[in-house]
This record gives structure tokens, C-alpha cells and sequence, in this order.
């Protein structure tokens, strides 16, 4: 017998409560993925909603996650706010109400769109605010990496995202070579 890891806790207490595991991503093409998010339930455990985010963002190696990416219609995300400490925060019904004038170029994934590298411009700088699993109002700065993942999440937030903010030719390129590298590494395996 061994012990069950908070992964396969966090399952079991997902079917407890929804009649099956939610922490699934949902296809890309899912409505959830297309409406702007209302604000959060007042009923919403968010202590619970907080650990399964973050039980799925690290099952999928991912640095950011938001609940409507495993058909939570719910207005929160979870994500790195150090990358190199590995620190997480629940950011629910967040917000931003600064944008810095500078803005950086960066290639981005999304756990929604597996392969898919877009180079995407966004602001350097932030001022996020968001509500902790607490309910406590926060308010911060967010520069770089931390920044565009907050950015990034937001988008999701109002049922957007990054395949919005390139061409429709520079997206084309992207599943291109998505498609390729996912036969080449077919091969790899055969
Ligand atoms: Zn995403």
C-alpha cells in the first residue's frame, strides 16, 4: 500500500464533490474558454479551488493556470508570483489598473494550446489586484516574467487569449510548426 499523493487526494475529492475529476484541460474550442468570467461565487471554497489549480498547474509543468482551463466558470487563476522561489498565489477576481509605457516581446505557451510558441507584446510592468483565498484585497506591482504571466492568465479571465494577440498569419506558422514537431517527434519514438 502506499500513500495517496495530494494529486491523487485532491482527485478523490474532486469526484467527492463533482461526481467526477475535474482537474482535466478542456479542448480549446470549449465555451468556458470564450466568456468573460463573472466574479467568483460567494459559496466558492477557495481554499479547495486554490489547491486543485495548483495540483493540475504543476501536474502540466505549468507557471500559471485558470480555473475556466478545466471548465470552472469561476473568475480566478492560480500562478507563479516567484518563479525561481516557486511561490503561488490564488488571484481571484483580479484586476489591473496600471500598464507600464514599455513593452517586451516574449514567446509564451499556454496549457490550452500544447506546442503552440507565440511571440507575443505585452507590458513589462503591472498593478494587479486580486482577492487572496482569504478574501483580502491585495494590491502589487509585477514586473517581467511574473508580469506576463499575470497578464497572460487575465486574458483568460475575459474569455480571450493569446492566439488573439498575433496575426492570423503568425498563428498559422505557429500550429505549423506545432504539427511538425509533434510528427518529428513521433518518429523520435517509432
Ligand atoms: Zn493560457
Amino acid at each position: 500500500m502506499h500513500k495517496p499523493t495530494e494529486h491523487e487526494m485532491s482527485i478523490v475529492r474532486q469526484i467527492k464533490k463533482y461526481g467526477y475529476p475535474m482537474m482535466k484541460l478542456i479542448p480549446n474550442n470549449h465555451p468556458s474558454l470564450k466568456q468573460r468570467l463573472q466574479v467568483c461565487s460567494e459559496d466558492l471554497d477557495r481554499q479547495q479551488m486554490k489547491d486543485d489549480l495548483i495540483a493540475c498547474m504543476e501536474e502540466n509543468n505549468g507557471v500559471g493556470l485558470s480555473a475556466n482551463q478545466i471548465g470552472i466558470d469561476e473568475r480566478v487563476f492560480v500562478m507563479y508570483s516567484d518563479v525561481k522561489k516557486k511561490e503561488v498565489i490564488a488571484c481571484f477576481n483580479p484586476y489591473i489598473t496600471e500598464y507600464s509605457e514599455e513593452k517586451i516581446i516574449m514567446d509564451e505557451g499556454c496549457l490550452t494550446w500544447p506546442g503552440i510558441w507565440l511571440k507575443v507584446e505585452r507590458s513589462e510592468g503591472i498593478v494587479c489586484n486580486f482577492e487572496d483565498e482569504t478574501g483580502e484585497h491585495v494590491q502589487c506591482t509585477m514586473h517581467g516574467l511574473e508580469s506576463r504571466i499575470f497578464q497572460h492568465e487575465y486574458d483568460h479571465m475575459e474569455g480571450t487569449n493569446f492566439t488573439r494577440r498575433v496575426s492570423k498569419l503568425k498563428l498559422d506558422m505557429a500550429k505549423k510548426r506545432a504539427t511538425k514537431m509533434k510528427k518529428r517527434s513521433e518518429r523520435i519514438v517509432v
